[in-house]
């Protein structure tokens, strides 16, 4: 009877302990919880203002796709940039810097940062920012988590680092399954309000398909530059005004910072 009991409550334990790590693995990947501390999530909900993000490269020929749909339309834009794809191409994020766009710290490789000790981490980080100043003679303030897993540890270590953790709200649309570009826009625009964030991928985790002995396939990203000329058109109609992650970080500061009409 006794033994009967002890197994019960073991099951129960065990079946409580899983539900508790199910629920903190969902939460550490929800873009706007900001449990494990304060992230940018969106920018001012009174101004008609988006930034457009691009997670995962360089990765040529599809960023530099991209950038000339951006050059073309005037919009700037956000790329969070993996360290090893930044030392591999390192032109292509001059040319981003020069075009005016701004840049992210997305970690050296794309592995979990829940995962890593926190010299791991910092490591990871500023092997990525000396990359990034190698090629453009510049330090990026911002950083995105690779699949958006944070923790409190993360978090506090990226800020302690100087990093602004940069999240997104306008729901992912599994743009890296390459659904056609209308599916991808379709998925986007509908969800985009005012000092949205939204996320598309000029690549895929910073993988290096010019190494050779990477399918082709595995850095695809053809879909997405229609996608983006797309997403600039559509949102254009609706009036909406491009800016850069941290254009939309000094809009919300500026807006925090006035006080409201009547006030002191
Ligand atoms: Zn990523």
């Amino acid at each position: 009877m006794v033994a009967r009991r002890v197994a019960l409550q073991t099951l129960l334990a065990c079946a409580l302990l899983a539900l508790t790590g199910f629920w903190l693995y969902e939460i550490s990947e929800n873009p706007s919880n900001q449990l494990f501390g304060s992230t940018l999530v969106s920018g001012p909900a009174d101004q008609r203002v988006v930034a457009l993000t691009f997670d995962d490269g360089p990765n040529p020929p599809y960023t530099t796709a991209i950038l000339e749909v951006l050059e073309r339309e005037h919009v700037h834009a956000t790329f969070f940039l993996v360290g090893r794809a930044v030392a591999a191409y390192p032109s292509i994020v001059r040319r981003e810097v020069r075009d005016g766009d701004a840049i992210g710290n997305h970690s050296w490789s794309h592995a979990h940062l829940i995962l890593m000790s926190p010299a791991q981490l910092s490591s990871s980080l500023a092997r990525t920012d000396a990359a990034i100043y190698r090629a453009t003679g510049a330090h990026t303030r911002i950083m995105r988590p690779p699949f958006g897993a944070r923790d409190w540890l993360v978090l506090a270590q990226a800020r302690r680092l100087g990093y602004t953790p940069v999240m997104w709200s306008v729901p992912l649309a599994n743009d890296w399954e390459e659904p056609p570009p209308q599916t991808i826009a379709d998925r986007i625009v509908p969800y985009v309000h005012d000092g949205a964030i939204i996320v598309l991928h000029d690549g895929n985790r910073g993988i290096v398909c010019a190494n050779g002995h990477v399918p082709a396939k595995t850095c695809d990203r053809h879909s997405e530059i229609e996608a983006t000329q797309l997403i600039i058109e559509r949102l254009r109609r609706e009036g909406y005004r491009f800016v850069t992650v941290p254009e939309l970080l000094s809009l919300k500061g500026n807006a925090t910072r006035t006080p409201a009409p009547g006030s002191e």
